[in-house]
C-alpha cells in the first residue's frame, strides 16, 4: 500500500513539473548505509532527486529524458573541504599579489571553478583568498558561470607575520601594516572585529592560520601563531553568526590551542601528537588530511626555483609527514573530513586524495563517505547534499568502475550533474 502511494505521489509530481530526467544506473553508492546498490533508476525533477527506484524504470512522459549509465557506478557529487578557488600555485605566485588585479584573479577563478566541477566535485569549502571567492560563489549560485557550490571563508584570519599575513616577505612600505579588516589580528578585540567583518563581506565560515605554514614567505612552518584567548574570541564570535571555524595547523602546540579554542576542523594536522588526537576526539573536531598537497609540495620543492628559498626546507619537512599522520589519526579513531588543498596543486586533481587515503589504511567506502555525508553534515547540508535520495539536490556523478574495488576511478569522473543540470556526459 505504501509502495502504491509512493508511486502515485511520484506520478503526480512528474505530471506537474514537466520534463524529468531518468538516470538508469548500473550501480549506485548508498553513502548513508555504506553499500553499493545495483540496477537503479534515479528520477530528477528540477534541481532535486524525486525518486530512487528499483530496476530501470521507463519515463512516464514522452518529454522526459533517459540517461544510460548502466555500465557506470553512480554516486552523489563529491565535496572537498579545503580548496583555494582563486589560485593555483606556480613559480610566479609570490609576485601575483603585486601584478594581478582583482579582475585577473576573477577570470582565473572561473577557470579553476569549472575544472573543479568537471572533476566531480560539486561542492567545495574555500579556505581563503582575496575575497573574490565570495563573488565567484555568488556568480555560480546565480547560474552565470559553471562551478561547484562554494562555501567560502573569504579572507583568512592570521596574526602579524603569521601564515596568512599576505605582506610577509614584502619590501617595507610597499604594503601597509594590515589589520583585522584584512584578516590580521593581534588581540581578542581584533579577532572579533575580523570575524564580524567577514560576516559583513559575505563569508560562510571562518578560516584561521593557527600555526606557521609551508608556502608563506616566513621561517617557521609550525610555530603557534594565536593565543588560546584569541582563538576563543574568534570561535565565539563566529558562533554568533552561525559560522564554523577551520584551522590550518602543522605544529602540535598551535593545534591544541585551536582545538581547545573551539575550531571544528584541523587542516593538515602534520605534527599531531597522540595526545592531540585524543583532544580532537574529545572536542568532536575533524581532521582534513590534504595528503595530495603534502605530496605536491614535497615533489615541487625538488624543482629548483619553483618555490622561494625560504619555503623549500619547510616543504621538504612537512610534505612527507602528512600521509603518515593521517594514517595514525584514522587508526586512533579521529574523525576525518575529506579535503585536499586544491590550488596548492592543480584544480581538478582532487580525486587523487582518495587513493592516498586508501593507501594509508582507510577503506574505500569510508573515504567516499568522508567526501559526501561527513562533509555535508559539517556544512549543515546533510538533508540536501551527500546522498542519492529523494529530496536531495540532484548533484550526481558517475565513474567507469566501482570505486570500492578500484579507487583510482575517482580520478576520472565521466558524468557530472549539479542541481539537475548536466555539465559532463
Ligand atoms: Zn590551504
Amino acid at each position: 500500500m505504501k509502495r502504491i502511494l509512493q508511486l502515485i505521489i511520484l506520478l503526480l509530481t512528474i505530471s506537474v513539473t514537466g520534463q524529468n530526467t531518468y538516470l538508469h544506473c548500473g550501480k549506485v553508492i548508498d553513502t548513508k548505509k555504506g553499500r553499493v546498490l545495483t540496477e537503479k533508476t534515479i528520477v530528477v525533477s528540477g534541481d532535486k532527486i524525486i525518486a530512487l527506484e528499483d530496476g530501470y524504470v521507463e519515463p512516464a512522459s514522452a518529454t522526459d529524458v533517459v540517461i544510460d549509465l548502466k555500465t557506470k557506478t553512480v554516486m552523489p557529487g563529491l565535496i572537498d573541504m579545503h580548496v583555494h578557488i582563486e589560485m593555483e600555485f606556480n613559480p610566479g605566485t609570490r609576485l601575483e599579489r603585486y601584478i594581478l588585479n582583482e579582475s585577473d584573479v576573477a577570470f582565473n577563478s572561473v577557470v579553476y571553478a569549472k575544472a573543479t566541477l568537471l572533476s566531480g566535485f560539486t561542492t567545495v569549502r574555500d579556505l581563503g583568498g582575496s575575497g573574490v571567492n565570495i563573488s565567484i560563489r555568488n556568480a555560480i549560485n546565480a547560474g552565470k558561470i559553471d562551478g561547484p557550490r562554494i562555501f567560502t571563508a573569504g579572507k583568512t584570519i592570521s596574526s602579524t607575520g603569521g601564515h596568512g599575513d599576505f605582506t610577509n616577505g614584502a619590501k617595507k612600505g610597499l604594503l601597509d601594516d594590515p589589520g583585522p579588516e584584512d584578516g590580521v589580528v593581534n588581540s581578542t578585540d581584533d579577532a572579533k572585529k575580523a570575524v564580524r567583518q567577514r560576516y559583513k563581506n559575505g563569508a560562510d565560515l571562518i578560516k584561521i592560520t593557527a600555526t606557521g605554514g609551508v608556502l608563506s614567505v616566513a621561517k617557521s612552518g609550525d610555530n603557534p601563531q594565536f593565543t588560546i584567548e584569541e582563538v576563543k574570541a574568534i570561535c565565539d564570535a563566529a558562533k554568533d553568526y552561525g559560522m564554523h571555524v577551520a584551522a590550518h595547523a602543522h605544529g602540535d602546540d598551535g593545534m591544541q590551542r585551536a582545538i581547545i579554542g573551539g575550531v571544528k576542523t584541523i587542516e593538515h594536522g602534520t605534527y599531531m601528537s597522540d595526545e592531540t588526537m585524543e583532544l580532537m576526539k574529545k572536542h568532536d573536531a575533524y581532521l582534513v588530511p590534504t595528503i595530495t598537497a603534502g605530496k605536491e609540495v614535497e615533489e615541487k620543492a625538488k624543482v629548483k626555483g619553483f618555490y622561494p628559498d625560504i619555503v623549500v626546507p619547510k616543504a621538504l619537512a612537512v610534505g612527507p609527514q602528512i600521509q603518515g599522520t593521517f594514517a595514525r589519526a584514522y587508526e586512533k579513531g579521529v574523525k576525518i573530513a575529506f579535503g585536499t588543498d586544491a590550488g596548492v596543486f592543480k584544480h581538478g586533481d582532487s580525486g587523487k586524495e582518495f587513493g592516498y587515503m586508501v593507501e594509508a589504511g582507510m577503506p574505500a567506502m569510508e573515504a567516499i563517505q568522508s567526501a559526501t555525508i561527513t562533509n555535508a553534515m559539517l556544512l549543515n547540508m546533510e538533508q540536501e547534499l551527500g546522498q542519492i535520495n529523494e529530496g536531495f539536490f540532484a548533484d550526481i556523478i558517475a565513474v567507469n568502475d566501482d570505486p570500492t574495488a578500484n579507487i583510482s576511478t575517482l580520478e576520472n569522473v565521466v558524468f557530472v550533474m549539479k542541481s539537475g543540470n548536466i555539465y559532463k556526459n
